[in-house]
């Protein structure tokens, strides 16, 4: 995007109205909410849906395969932020994406919504992955438009949008949550589609006015003679995809299994090539080669942590449900509402480590101290959770407190990773790659996932020391490491802080 383009855009938002913010970001931070009270309702009940038993409301499938289909479709969610950031910038523009995202979403929740089968539940995956990757890197990119060049409120307002996202995903488990859980699942996903309801309106209703001409068009782009070219890539690709699909189901070879695998495989080969790719570009010069370089420790320790953090709406959802002591201080605790526990502190504590890091300055950690100290809590948090079944055995239903100590740690390293490496990948990226960052960071979390989807099917209440020791101490040795190689990594960032 032209410097020139940047400024008529930013000039084009009313620069005040949102707690001394421009306005636009008032409808950004409200439609992330709500997408997210949607997604992270969603992901509350999704695995009880998919393990319970056909007599209480669920799918029955068994609780591996469960937990794995639930980080399969995790990865994808991130994944597909690739296609929506290429669509963003190469065809539509922002502001469409996110609104088809929104009705593709909302749709997929509908169709969890309708009583069905295990068929329905791919249905509204494919919708709910094509859209949240239409809407998610999309929405967040544009907060960076609303700002004029240099505007050092840029800063805050992610970090207000931040809040807008914890919000949304601590007050669904509450509502969807109790809801899908006391009355009917489906009732629950119900809920989740009339929250991106709630988005679209507010998106639709106050876009014009408030974001101007921020996302309007495509950033880059395709020219007369791209644009044939790339319609015949995508079409014989999504034919081919579809054919061997075909060919897989008809002759009874497709597999949850073989599905989980080949998109677990994908989950590793996309970065890479991503890296790949950028490297070897013509556009990415010595310096950024550098920066590069630097990125690939970050990017894996980015993956452990968040193979650990999105660990807590699978494996530690079905311990909430199974190993805990589900009446407690005299109310019954649903277990659907341990969700809430992660956006909760994350909304308490980030001011706090916003202060920090400025009361700190100069002296706070760079980069990879930090995502070192990421690795480091999400560690300990699964080292907690191994003590009640050393100290009571694996029967024995344990003190759910247990459980918010362990969500608590991991928040803690999540304040000192996820912030910053958003921000990290902004500087690191190559220029020429700029508008894609979003997606590469979120690659992290689709690999972390996919690698999920491998590990979970080890974890059981029989094996669970031995799971959440290695899973653990593997985090503990990264972060150690990473901290080892942090001055060099230092170094080979080339002046960035
Ligand atoms: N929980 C954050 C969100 O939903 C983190 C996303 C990520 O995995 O990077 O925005
Ligand atoms: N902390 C997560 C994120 O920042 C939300 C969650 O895991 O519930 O959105």
């Amino acid at each position: 995007m032209a410097e020139l383009n940047k400024q008529k855009i930013a000039d084009s938002v009313p620069q005040k109205g949102f707690f001394g913010h421009p306005k636009g970001l008032f409808t950004l931070f409200f439609t992330e909410f709500w997408e997210r009270f949607s997604y992270y309702g969603m992901r509350a009940i999704l695995v009880y849906y998919l393990y319970y038993s056909v007599s209480k409301g669920g799918l029955g499938i068994d609780q591996g395969t469960a937990l794995a289909i639930a980080s399969i479709y995790g990865s994808l969610v991130y994944m597909s932020g690739i296609i929506g950031g290429w669509v963003a910038d190469r065809l539509l523009g922002t502001t469409k994406s996110v609104f088809i995202g929104g009705i593709l979403i909302m749709f997929g929740h509908i169709a969890l919504s309708i009583p069905g089968s295990l068929a329905m539940f791919f249905v509204s995956m494919v919708l709910i992955v094509l859209g949240t990757g239409m809407l998610k890197p999309n929405v967040s990119s544009v907060v960076g438009q609303i700002y004029p060049e240099n505007d050092n409120r840029r800063d805050a307002g992610f970090s207000i949008f931040y809040m807008g996202i914890n919000s949304g995903a601590f007050l669904s488990p509450l509502i969807v949550g109790t809801v899908g859980m006391n009355y009917s699942f489906h009732l629950g996903f119900l809920l989740a589609a009339i929250g991106m309801l709630l988005g679209l309106i507010v998106f639709m209703v106050t876009k014009n006015k408030n974001l101007g001409l921020a996302g309007s068009a495509p950033a880059n782009p395709l020219s007369r003679e791209e644009r044939a070219s790339a319609f015949v890539r995508i079409g014989g690709g999504t034919v081919i995809l579809a054919a061997i699909i075909v060919i897989f189901v008809v002759t009874g070879k497709f597999t949850i299994g073989g599905f989980i695998n080949t998109v677990a495989i994908l989950g590793f080969i996309i970065p890479a090539l991503y890296f790949i790719f950028m490297y070897f570009s013509k556009k990415t010069t010595t310096v950024e080669r550098s920066r590069l370089i630097a990125y690939i420790p970050l990017f894996l320790a980015a993956v452990m942590f968040w193979a650990i953090q999105e660990q807590g709406s699978t494996i530690l959802a079905s311990y909430a449900d199974k190993r805990t002591q589900l009446d407690f201080a005299g109310i019954h605790i649903s277990p659907a509402w341990f969700q809430s526990l992660n956006p909760l502190f994350i909304i308490v504590l980030a001011p706090v480590f916003a202060w920090l890091w400025i009361k700190l300055g100069k002296r706070q950690p760079t980069i990879a101290q930090k995502f070192s100290l990421g690795l480091l809590f999400a560690g300990l948090s699964f080292l907690v959770i191994l003590l009640p079944a050393y100290f009571g055995g694996d029967h024995s239903l344990v003190n759910p407190l247990w459980l918010v100590l362990s969500y608590f740690l991991v928040v803690i390293g999540e304040l000192c990773l996820s912030p910053v490496g958003l921000s990290a990948t902004t500087k690191l990226a190559p220029a020429a790659f700029s508008a894609q960052t979003m997606s590469l960071w979120f690659l992290a979390s689709a690999a972390a996932q996919a690698l999920n989807a491998l590990v979970v099917k080890f974890y059981s209440p029989a094996t669970e020391m031995v799971y959440f020791g290695v899973i653990g101490v593997a985090s503990l040795v990264l972060g150690l490491i990473l901290f080892v190689l942090a001055p060099k990594i230092q170094d080979l960032m080339k002046g960035i802080r």
